[in-house]
């Protein structure tokens, strides 16, 4: 059977863009019954759970015969991010217009496309009378881009029988990085977020000699923190270089945590993205992104604070992060108070993860490209940022990030647009996912 073209998986898109599910506040409900309306029609049966008003997930599933491992579309996400200025976007960001080749919108890349593609292969299959060995599960879900508490993280609170499953295929990975090489993303970092304080003593701003500011203990501390040295590791970049068939020398310059540094300066002037995705993928990170100190200009500040942005790899948990925050701090260390910044929900909190980098399955990933892009092979990657897939993999599935990008569109263009102004897809790349993601299943599960 030859599958439909994407026409319907463009306009499927298209409806989702419009839909403007911006969270905060989300109303994601309304996408939810766009795709429930899509598989409706095709007598598909799903299951909408409504985990606040207006805001919802779905599930359907084509049931396997039970002799073999389920799979999982999703989570996959209807919610997107706000848009800053509209008035700076060619198009309105919410039209979801097809125009030369591109659908455009806010969301179209992070990550309706996906969610657009993977309805219409399981429609697909549906129609052609599919039957898997095990359970192929469609999961669309809220609130991915403020942590999924009402999305993914709550179903798996509520219904985690309903969504478990061996294998779960969702947003991001599908760049070539260099021909016929295409990434996918086998892990994320978690995030965590700090506090740091410093107390002073106030006193007039006309008489500062000797005088105990906390701003300027502040201001220490974040130049410490902003030039601290995590300890580096390069085992996610050894996966990269190997999937790369980089040479020795080039394997050697990415592998070795001595030369890293040198590696990454050089990057950087050449392909800034691509540095600053190698320097994160091998360390914890720390961005110090608010400052706050100081009421009144001639007062000299009793206190101060700084809120840094902590992005740990899978294995590094709270203490690692308080240890080299205070490693970081050196001599201030003690004077210093590290909390989690007041109204931080735990929501935000995630630790990172990750799920093999070599199995059948990511064989049967490969396999799926390779149809697309002959000779093609999977290149693995930790995300930088949080992802759903954590709370699929707390029940034990192994989740990545899988698409595939048409091999013309250039990296830089994708980690500009996403959340970014203009952002869009390509119909070829919502054709090539849909592809992907059809013979993945028939293919695995079959
Ligand atoms: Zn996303």
């Amino acid at each position: 059977m030859v599958y439909s073209s994407s026409d319907e998986a463009v306009s499927l898109l298209s409806e989702l863009i419009q839909n403007e599910c911006v969270n905060p506040p989300g109303n994601e409900l309304k996408s939810v019954r766009t795709v429930q309306s899509a598989l409706q029609e095709h007598g598909i049966e799903s299951r909408v759970f409504e985990s606040a008003p207006n805001r919802g997930n779905l599930i359907a599933r084509i049931s396997g015969s039970g002799d073999g491992p389920t799979l999982m579309f999703g989570p996959s996400h209807v919610d997107v991010v706000p848009v800053e200025d509209a008035d700076s976007w060619e198009e309105d960001p919410f039209s979801g217009i097809v125009k030369e080749g591109y659908v455009w919108g806010r969301g179209a890349l992070d990550m309706l496309f996906i969610v657009a593609t993977q309805v219409r292969a399981f429609i697909e299959l549906h129609e052609e009378g599919f039957q898997p060995r095990g359970d192929l599960i469609l999961l669309v879900v809220s609130d991915e881009e403020a942590g999924g508490t009402l999305g993914a993280g709550w179903m798996v609170e509520n219904h985690p029988e309903l969504i478990r499953t061996d294998y779960a295929v969702t947003e991001a990975g599908g760049v070539s990085i260099s021909p016929g090489k295409i990434l996918f993303m086998a892990g994320e970092k978690g995030v965590a977020r700090k506090r740091v304080s410093f107390r002073g003593k106030a006193g007039h701003g006309s008489m500062p000699y000797g005088s105990d500011n906390a701003v300027v203990k502040l201001s220490e501390a974040v130049t410490r923190l902003s030039r601290y040295d995590p300890p580096v590791t390069t085992e996610h970049l050894g996966h990269v270089a190997q999937g790369l068939d980089l040479g020795f020398v080039q394997r050697l310059m990415l592998t070795n945590s001595w030369l890293l540094p040198i590696t990454l300066s050089r990057l950087e002037g050449r392909e800034p993205v691509m540095a600053m995705l190698m320097h994160g993928l091998s360390r914890m990170t720390i961005s110090p992104n608010i400052v706050h100190g100081g009421v009144k200009v001639n007062v000299i500040p009793e206190k101060a604070y700084v809120d840094l942005d902590i992005r740990t790899l899978p294995g590094q948990d709270e203490d690692y992060v308080i240890s080299h925050l205070r490693k970081a701090l050196g001599p201030l260390a003690d004077e210093a108070v590290i909390e989690d910044p007041p109204g931080t929900e735990k929501r935000l909190m995630s630790f990172g993860s990750a799920s093999p980098t070599q199995s059948e399955f990511v064989d049967a990933m490969e396999r799926a490209v390779r149809r697309e892009i002959p000779g093609g092979t999977l290149v693995p990657l930790i995300m930088p940022a949080a992802s759903d897939c954590r709370h699929v993999r707390k029940q034990g599935a192994e989740a990545y990030g899988f698409s595939l990008f048409d091999p013309e569109t250039p990296t830089n263009h994708l980690a500009d647009l996403a959340h970014g102004t203009n952002e869009r897809v390509s119909v070829r790349t919502l054709e090539l996912t849909q592809r992907v993601y059809y013979h993945l299943a028939k293919d695995f599960l079959g």
